[in-house]
Order: C-alpha cells, then sequence, then structure tokens
C-alpha cells in the first residue's frame, strides 16, 4: 500500500485507499458563490445564442466571442494576479457544465483555449513568460490552441515531425512542420507547439520533443481552411503551419527535450474538463427525455409507462450520476494536491464521453422520429458528442493506459516483494470502512470486485510477463473492471456524504437507488469479465479479423448460395449419384 499511489492504481494491489475518495470533496463557500452567479450569467448569455444557426452557418458569430470575453470567460483558471478569475480545479469544472449546454461552439472555445490551449504555460512556464502571456490570455485578447496533433501522427504522440532547430548563435530555434485538427487554430495567435529537438545526452545525440510558446507575430505561421465536420460545427478546426519560425529560445516551456512529460500533463488535466463538460448535456438530455416520456402518448398511454422506455431512463440517469460523482470526485482529488490521479483522470474521460454517446442515442431514441428532426437539439449534441471518444486520447488507447498504467505499479511490487509478499498480502481482503451504513451491501460488492480484479492482474503478468503489453483484450476487461470501480466508489463516497449532511434516505432516494442500481450491475459485469482469463473468444476474434484482412474486404455475398433452380437441380443430380 502506497499513499504516493493514487487511489486506481493501489487496486491492483488489492488495496482500498478509503482517505482519497472519503469524505466526497466539496468546494470552498466562497467559490460555490462565485461558480453559481458565473452559472447564472452563462444561463442569461445562452438565450442570445442560437446553436442551430451556428450549427448551420458553421462558425461563431464574431459577436458572440467578444461577448464571450466581455464575460471574462477566458480567464476562468488564470489566477488573479494574472488578470483571471482563478477557479479551482473544481470550480472550472462546474462552469464548464453550463458552458457546454451552450453548444460545442461556446464551450470548444472556451475549453481548448484553456483546458489545453495554455495549461502548458500554467503548469511549466516560469514567470517571465506568464506575466507577458497570461494577462492577454485572460481577457481574450489572444486565443490560444494546442498543436500536438499531425497528418502521420495521432494517437503516437512520441512520433511527431514537426522541428525546432537550434541557430548557430543559440538565440532561437527555427520551427518547421504542420499540425493537424487544431482547435481553434483559425482563432488563436498563441500556440503551444511540440516539436523535435536534437539533443545531446552523454555524448549521444538523439531527438526529443520539447514544448514552445508560437505566436502570430513571430511570422511563418499561418492557418489552412475550417474543416468541414460532423458536430462541432461552430468551433474552429484548422491545419496550422509553421515555416522558418523563428521562436526565441525564452519561448521554450518547461525544460528542453522534457516536452512529451508536458503534452501528457497537459492531456491529463484537459481530459478533467471533458469529464464535468459531458455531464452538463447528459442532464440536458435526461430532462428533454423525461419530459416527453411524460407527454407523448402511444396506445393510449404515454410511452414513459412501457418498461423497455423506463429502463432507458433509469440507465440514462445512473450514467449521468457516475458521470457527476467521478468528474467531481477528480476534480477535488487535483485541488487537494493529489499527485498521482492520471489513471482517474483517463477513467473519467473514457466513461463520461462513452456515457455521454450512449445518453444522446437512447434520448434520441425516445424522441422517436421527432429525435431525428433538427427541429429538436438532440440531434446536433448527438453529433457532437461523437468526438468525446476521439480527441485527448481514444477510448482505445485510454483503456490500454488506464490496464497498463495499474500492470506496472504490480508489476513493480512484485519485483520488491516477490510472490510470497503478495500471497501474505492478500491474505486480507479488501476492506472498505467509510461508507454510510446504507451502502453496506454495495462497499461489499465493491471489496470483492477489487479482489477479483488484483487476482486477475496478477494472473496475467504471472503468465504474460513482459507480453503483457501486446494483450490488449485482457488490458480492454481490466480496464473496464476499473472503470466500473471507479464509478462505484466515487458514487457510494458521494451519496453517502449526501447522507451524512442530514438528508434522509426518502430524501436522497434518487441518488440512494442510483447508486444501488449501478453498484449492483457493475458487480456483475466485472464478475463475467473477470471470469474470461482463459474462457474467452479473443482467438477467434483475431483470427477472424486476420482473415479479413487477408481477404482485403468483406467477401460474403448471397449469390454465393446460387439460385433456387440451381439448388433443385443439384439436389437432383446428387441423389441420381446415391442411387
Ligand atoms: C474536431 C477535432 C479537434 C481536434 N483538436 C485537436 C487539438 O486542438 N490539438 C491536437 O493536437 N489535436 C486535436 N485533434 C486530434 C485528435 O486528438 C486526434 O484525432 C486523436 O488523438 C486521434 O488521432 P488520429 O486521428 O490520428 O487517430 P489514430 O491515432 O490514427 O487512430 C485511429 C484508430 O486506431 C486506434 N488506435 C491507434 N493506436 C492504437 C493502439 N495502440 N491500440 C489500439 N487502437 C489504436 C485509435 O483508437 C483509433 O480508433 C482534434 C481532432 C478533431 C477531429
Amino acid at each position: 500500500m502506497s499513499d504516493k499511489n493514487g487511489f486506481l492504481r493501489n487496486l491492483f494491489l488489492g488495496d482500498v485507499l478509503e482517505d482519497k475518495v472519503f469524505p466526497y470533496p466539496r468546494m470552498k463557500e466562497e467559490e460555490l458563490e462565485v461558480v453559481e452567479m458565473i452559472s447564472d450569467s452563462i444561463k442569461r448569455f445562452g438565450k442570445e445564442v442560437d446553436q442551430d444557426a451556428i450549427d448551420q452557418a458553421e462558425k461563431l458569430p464574431p459577436e458572440l466571442l467578444e461577448k464571450m470575453k466581455d464575460m471574462e470567460l477566458f480567464g476562468l483558471i488564470i489566477p488573479e494576479e494574472y488578470g483571471g478569475m482563478g477557479l479551482s480545479v473544481s470550480g472550472y469544472a462546474r462552469v464548464l457544465e453550463d458552458l457546454a449546454v451552450q453548444g460545442a461552439a461556446v464551450g470548444v472555445t472556451i475549453g481548448a483555449h484553456q483546458s489545453i490551449g495554455m495549461k502548458g504555460l500554467l503548469l511549466f512556464g516560469n514567470e517571465t513568460q506568464k506575466q507577458h502571456y497570461l494577462p492577454k490570455l485572460a481577457s481574450g485578447e489572444m486565443l490560444a490552441g494546442f498543436c500536438l496533433t499531425e497528418p502521420n501522427s495521432g494517437s503516437d504522440a512520441a512520433s511527431i515531425r514537426t522541428r525546432a532547430e537550434l541557430s548557430a548563435d543559440g538565440s532561437h530555434y527555427l520551427l518547421n512542420g504542420e499540425k493537424q485538427f487544431i482547435t481553434n487554430g483559425g482563432l488563436a495567435d498563441f500556440f503551444t507547439v511540440f516539436a523535435k529537438t536534437p539533443i545531446e545526452e552523454s555524448g549521444v545525440k538523439q531527438d526529443k520533443i520539447t514544448t514552445f510558446i508560437v505566436t502570430r507575430d513571430l511570422g511563418g505561421v499561418s492557418n489552412g481552411p475550417e474543416e468541414k465536420k460532423l458536430g462541432w460545427k461552430g468551433s474552429s478546426t484548422t491545419t496550422v503551419y509553421f515555416e522558418n519560425v523563428k521562436v526565441p529560445v525564452e519561448n521554450v516551456i518547461g525544460e528542453v527535450g522534457k516536452g512529451f512529460k508536458v503534452a501528457m500533463e497537459i492531456l491529463n488535466n484537459g481530459r478533467l474538463s471533458t469529464s464535468t463538460a459531458s455531464f452538463g448535456v447528459a442532464r440536458l438530455m435526461i430532462d428533454m427525455s423525461i419530459k416527453y416520456a411524460g407527454e407523448r402518448k402511444q396506445f393510449g398511454q404515454n410511452i414513459g409507462r412501457f418498461d423497455m422506455i423506463k429502463e432507458k431512463i433509469a440507465h440514462m440517469s445512473m450514467l449521468a450520476y457516475g458521470m457527476q460523482c467521478v468528474g467531481y470526485l477528480t476534480a477535488g482529488l487535483a485541488d487537494n494536491g493529489e499527485q498521482d490521479y492520471a489513471i482517474e483522470t483517463a477513467v473519467a474521460k473514457v466513461f463520461s464521453t462513452e456515457a455521454l454517446w450512449k445518453i444522446c442515442d437512447e434520448a434520441l431514441q425516445i424522441h422517436g422520429g421527432m429525435g431525428y428532426i433538427r427541429e429538436l437539439p438532440i440531434e446536433r449534441f448527438l453529433r457532437d458528442a461523437r468526438l468525446g471518444v476521439i480527441v485527448e486520447g481514444t477510448s482505445e488507447i485510454l483503456r490500454a493506459l488506464i490496464a497498463l498504467e495499474g500492470l506496472k505499479t504490480l508489476g513493480k511490487f512484485l519485483k520488491k516483494h516477490g510472490l510470497k509478499g503478495y500471497a501474505q498480502k492478500t491474505f486480507t481482503p479488501a476492506r472498505m470502512g467509510k461508507h454510510h451504513p446504507t451502502f453496506e451491501k454495495e462497499a461489499g460488492l465493491f471489496c470483492k470486485s477489487v479482489d477479483k480484479l488484483s487476482a486477475y492482474a496478477m494472473q496475467l503478468l504471472r503468465v504474460y510477463k513482459k507480453d503483457v503489453i501486446s494483450k490488449q483484450l485482457h488490458q480492454k476487461r481490466i480496464a473496464e473492471a476499473v472503470i466500473d470501480l471507479y464509478v462505484m466508489a466515487a458514487m457510494i463516497a458521494r451519496t453517502s456524504a449526501l447522507l451524512e449532511t442530514g438528508r434522509s434516505k426518502e430524501d436522497a432516494t434518487t441518488e440512494v437507488y442510483m447508486t444501488r442500481s449501478f453498484c449492483r450491475m457493475a458487480y456483475e459485469r466485472i464478475e463475467n469479465l473477470m471470469d474470461q482469463f482463459d474462457l474467452n473468444h479473443d482467438s477467434y476474434l483475431a483470427r477472424l479479423a486476420d482473415k479479413l484482412y487477408e481477404d482485403g474486404a468483406f467477401l460474403p455475398k448471397i449469390a454465393d448460395l446460387g439460385s433456387q433452380e440451381a439448388s433443385q437441380t443439384q439436389k437432383k443430380s446428387d441423389l441420381a449419384t446415391v442411387a
């Protein structure tokens, strides 16, 4: 058990570090008031935002952008001494909930500016850089973009080709390259750019990634036309080109050659914001669905009376509550100075973005044909939601990260303490004790599932050793279990906190039902997954995919069966042969 390691990392060792999730974090009174004021002003501003018109025009109107600047929405996380509002991670997360509901154009432009565009400067910039840029970024005089992705480098971020060569006099870097799909690409004048720089370490020359502040006024920076997209239509997405840009050495963020870590830290933070922003939209979809289910009549009754619709509403609400619980738990961890929460943010991002996609899909289904029509915003939110599972680390990459990070921790433990140490440790089963008595059963299910996860991870390491890196379907099962476990823990902690405020079980019925239902269903899912170490379909599926790659296309066609007549003739000739 290690306090330095995060809550989820410890689950791989069978340890439940309750103090990391109990008591469920709360915002400070003063900040709650500020956030509520911002929230009210965003709701008023929302009345001026014609989301459908923006979606059709595929452009955020300049006057709205100016209004967003006047409302100081571009400086939410910038400390007050640099002209921003200085919100905490939780406060910012709460504001993003409201911004997301105003449509992707508004939410994404503000979110990308802060969550990733200038986050590197905030996290790793020096005082001179901060004083120079942060006030302009806070006022919106400068908008920011995050430039990592390239045409040949997406998920594999370490393979970028953009280069920065130090000048002979050591005064600047010459930057050349092309960055693809950059949010705010057509609006920003401040870019956080990742480029390969040649570095000599212990006499060996190699290319390593360095992070640079690149502003348009340096010259040589240009952007391509706006991309035509499925969703996020009013948000600017372009390629950004860097041609012989002279970037002063003073513009390096952090250390030369340490840019990969900077990129990962920024994305780690960005993922957190995605989580609560997704929740904002999820709540809107559920509210609309509950209302419609209570109004729309078919077969002489409200469609909401049918069990298949009830099931959808119940599932949607459990998912949304899970999003809210993990989003604010993780934000609270960051605010409380927890150092190791990379697995938690990855889980929060995968869970929330996938849950939002499901919720939008079900909301559309509940609305039937109406859901498909543009008159309602559901189809637009569904299109927008699709991107969540791709940006800032795809769901596949993050599932691998969740599993491999945890397995690494278990591997280190085994190296230090051996199998005997592990056996001694797991002799005592996982334990949780800080929950409200209402959740005695759920806490028990959580602990049983932790033991199962730890045993599965152990078996995986014993059987495959370093080869676990290539065992993606085992990684996927582990990640699924970890995702469910984090949501379970977050729900138990959050609803326990609610009951401990003095609310009776009756007054907290919705939250209690959601927690109970989710935990019980998650337990069954985990049991089922953790039983699939040997009994699974992995090799069949891999063989099938390999065969399809060999065929080069999907070849089976109905004509392969031949016609009825041909089949009759064949039968007759077969009979004749037998006779
Ligand atoms: C609208 C929009 C806005 C964006 N904004 C920004 C931005 O502001 N800044 C920025 O830098 N980037 C941005 N991106 C880029 C985005 O982050 C990438 O698209 C994303 O990281 C995925 O990279 P890719 O598109 O190259 O897909 P690829 O990496 O080519 O992946 C294709 C598929 O293969 C899967 N895959 C890849 N590797 C593995 C593996 N090892 N195991 C299993 N599956 C794997 C992926 O999960 C995915 O399903 C944006 C993209 C879009 C569409």
